[in-house]
C-alpha cells in the first residue's frame, strides 16, 4: 500500500487540527476577520521576534508583497535581476511598469552573478532584484558594493529564505527590504500569506498604506495601493505554525543528511549547493542531473512520474523564456548560459517533514537504479 502511494515535491506543514480550533473561536466571537485585526498584530510582533527584525508588514501573499516593495521604494525605468526564479519575482516588475533586465547566475550558487550586474547598468537602472533561490544566500557584500556604488536600491526576494540564517543573521535582514513568501509550499505557510522585511518604522507605516489601498485614515488617501491585507485566519494560522516551525526545520535537516549521503555514491549526480551553506532552511533538495548520468534530467523526471513520484524541475523554463519576456535583449539563451544549463539539469526531489522514511528510501531506490543503467 505504501510503495504506490503519490509522492510530491511538498506536502504543506500543518498543526494539529485541535490546535488550531480555539484560534478560530476566538474569531468567531471577535467577529474582525481583517484589516488589522488582533491575529495580524500578535503573529506580526511574533514573527519579527522569531526572524529577529524589528519591522515587518504581513501581506495577503508574496508576489503582491513583492509588487508593493517596490512600489515603496518607488522604483522605476530598469531593474536587474535573475532569471532563474519563480516566475512571479519578473511579473512583480511587469505590474509596476518596470523593464526587468535579466543578468546570468553564478554557476556555483545559482544565485545572481554580482560580477555580471555592472555591465547591465545603464542610466535606467534603479534598483537590483536578486533572490535567495532554494533558499541560499546571495553574494550579499559584492552586491551591496555594486548598490552603492551606482545609487541603486536593493530587494531581496526571500521566498525561499524563511528561517535560513547567515553569518549568525537572519537571512530575511538584508536589502533596502526583503520579502517572504507563506504561501503552501514553502517552508512557513499560512495557507497563503507574505510578508515585507523593512528597515524602519516610518517605511513600515508607509508599506502598511500601500497594502490598504493607500489609505491614511477614513477620509484620506494617499497613494494608489493596493488590497494586500492579510486575514484574520491566515494570521491566527500563522501564529500557531510558529510553535511548530523549529521542528519541521529539524526535519527537513535530517531528511537532506539522509540524501546527500545516499546522492554522494551515484555518479553523475551532485547535490546542489556542494556544500550546502551554514544556517541553510532546506527548503528544497535540488539535484543536478549531469552528462555522467545513464538518463538526463527530463529522463529521470519521466521515471519518476512512472512511479507516482512527482519530482519538479524548479526552475524550468526560465522566466526569460515566457512569451512576455523572450523579446528583451537581455533575456536571450546564449547571454544566459549558467541559467540554461541549471534549468536543463536541476530536480527538485520530495523534501518535507512528515516525509516518511520508507518513502524517502523509494525515492533514492530511483536514482539509485536509473544510475546503475537498470531500465
Ligand atoms: C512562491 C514564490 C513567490 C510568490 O509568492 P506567493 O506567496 O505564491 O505569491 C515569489 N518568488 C519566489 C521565488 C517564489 O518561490
Amino acid at each position: 500500500m505504501s510503495s504506490s502511494r503519490p509522492l510530491y515535491v511538498t506536502q504543506p506543514a500543518l498543526p494539529p487540527l485541535r490546535e488550531f480550533m480555539p484560534y478560530l473561536e476566538q474569531i468567531w466571537d471577535a467577529r474582525m476577520l481583517t484589516n488589522a485585526g488582533p491575529f495580524h498584530a500578535r503573529f506580526e510582533a511574533a514573527l519579527g521576534e522569531y526572524l529577529g527584525v524589528e519591522h515587518l508588514a504581513l501581506f495577503a501573499n508574496g508576489t503582491l508583497a513583492l509588487i508593493t516593495a517596490l512600489q515603496a521604494l518607488r522604483i522605476t525605468g530598469e531593474v536587474i535581476t535573475t532569471p532563474y526564479s519563480f516566475v512571479a519575482t519578473a511579473h512583480s516588475l511587469l505590474w509596476n511598469g518596470i523593464k526587468p533586465v535579466f543578468v546570468d547566475v553564478d554557476p556555483v550558487t545559482l544565485n545572481l552573478d554580482p560580477a555580471r550586474i555592472e555591465a547591465a547598468i545603464t542610466p535606467q537602472t534603479t534598483a537590483i532584484l536578486a533572490v535567495h533561490v532554494y533558499g541560499h544566500p546571495c553574494d550579499l557584500d559584492a552586491i551591496e558594493r555594486i548598490a552603492d556604488t551606482y545609487n541603486l536600491k536593493v530587494i531581496y526576494d526571500a521566498a525561499h529564505a524563511f528561517g535560513a540564517r547567515v553569518g549568525g543573521r537572519s537571512l530575511v535582514d538584508h536589502g533596502d527590504l526583503s520579502v517572504l513568501s507563506f504561501h503552501a509550499t514553502k517552508v512557513f505557510n499560512t495557507f497563503e500569506g507574505g510578508a515585507i522585511i523593512c528597515p524602519d518604522a516610518r517605511t513600515k507605516q508607509r508599506i502598511d498604506r500601500l497594502k490598504n489601498f493607500g489609505f491614511v485614515d477614513e477620509v484620506t488617501v494617499v497613494a494608489p495601493g493596493i488590497n494586500g491585507k492579510m486575514n484574520e485566519f491566515c494570521a491566527a494560522l500563522g501564529l500557531l505554525q510558529l510553535e511548530h516551525v523549529d521542528a519541521a526545520l529539524a526535519r527537513r535537516a535530517e531528511l537532506a543528511r539522509i540524501y546527500r549521503a545516499a546522492i554522494d555514491e551515484i555518479p553523475g549526480l551532485r547535490c546542489h549547493p556542494d556544500p550546502v551553506p551554514e544556517g541553510a532552511n532546506h527548503a528544497y533538495f535540488p539535484i543536478m542531473v549531469e552528462s555522467a548520468y545513464p538518463i538526463d534530467r527530463d529522463a529521470l523526471y519521466q521515471r519518476f512520474k512512472a512511479r507516482d513520484i512527482h519530482a519538479r524541475r524548479y526552475f524550468y523554463p526560465l522566466i526569460s523564456a515566457f512569451p512576455m519576456y523572450r523579446g528583451l535583449p537581455s533575456a536571450q539563451p546564449d547571454l544566459l548560459p549558467n541559467a540554461v544549463r541549471a534549468a536543463e539539469q536541476v530536480l527538485c526531489l520530495p523534501l518535507y517533514p512528515d516525509l516518511e522514511a520508507e518513502d524517502q528510501a523509494r525515492v533514492i531506490a530511483v536514482l539509485q537504479e536509473a544510475g546503475d543503467g537498470d531500465a
